[in-house]
């Protein structure tokens, strides 16, 4: 299955991503995270990125599509993937159709995640990531965790993304705004967009989610339903 997951900066992409690709036994794949990694080991596409990322800019498509078209060759997306923040304009997303087409595949299903832009800023305020995983995602008063500035999954330090601070924060709305709510525009008029609130505990958007694919909701205990 190939799965897109779109929505603003702070709806709760990346929390959402992993547990669903978790749930749906396919790999998360994020542009931001591959960034962030290009970033943190100084690579030259790293600090062609940060440029952009540290101006709540859109890295180029170039770039980007380069990431993506590597990211899926690789043998464990033959099955199946989920896309966090990719495509995050129309022209990721012809290039991405182009792409699935080469290998006779297409998107299946595209999940539109909205959230009013004050709860946005609120929510990206207080993210907090693991330096040693970006995966593991926290909130200084929604999920804190259990040791100050400490990862509760690995003991990495925590810390806050530099495009999380609020100037950048309404820079990033804007780009999505202009830029990517026409990608939802264009898969709507193919009938693979379901919109989901994700407002509320992360339990119920993932319920939402699971539930718009066509599976059972999941008990806090992370067993199917
Ligand atoms: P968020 O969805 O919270 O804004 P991400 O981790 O997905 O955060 O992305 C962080 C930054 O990485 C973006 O603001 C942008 O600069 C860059 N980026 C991520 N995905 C893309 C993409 N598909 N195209 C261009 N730039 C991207």
């Amino acid at each position: 299955m190939c799965l897109l997951l779109i929505g603003p900066p702070g709806a709760g992409k990346g929390t959402q991503a992993v547990r669903l690709a978790a749930h749906l036994s396919i790999p998360h794949i994020s542009t931001g995270d591959l960034f962030r990694e290009h970033i943190d080991q100084g690579t030259e596409l790293g600090q062609n990125a940060h440029t952009h990322t540290r101006a709540g800019l859109l890295v180029p498509d170039e770039v980007t599509i380069g990431v993506i078209k590597e990211r899926l060759t690789r043998p464990d997306t033959e099955r199946g993937f989920l896309l966090d923040g990719f495509p995050r304009n129309l022209a990721q997303a012809h290039a991405l159709d182009d792409i699935l087409a080469y290998s006779e595949s297409r998107v299946d299903a595209v999940l539109d995640l909205e959230i009013p832009e004050d709860q946005v800023v609120r929510r990206i305020a207080g993210r907090r990531l693991c330096r040693r995983n970006h995966e593991h995602i926290f909130h200084v008063d929604y999920s804190p965790p259990e040791v100050d500035e400490t990862c509760d999954v690995c003991g990495g330090e925590l810390y806050q993304r530099e495009d999380d601070r609020e100037r950048t924060v309404r820079k990033r709305l804007e780009v999505y705004r202009t830029e990517t709510a026409p990608v939802v525009g264009h898969y709507q008029a193919q009938g693979l967009v379901t919109t989901i609130s994700a407002c509320g505990q992360v339990q119920d958007v993932l319920n939402r989610s699971l539930v718009a694919l066509g599976y059972g909701q999941v008990d806090v205990a992370g067993t199917s339903g």
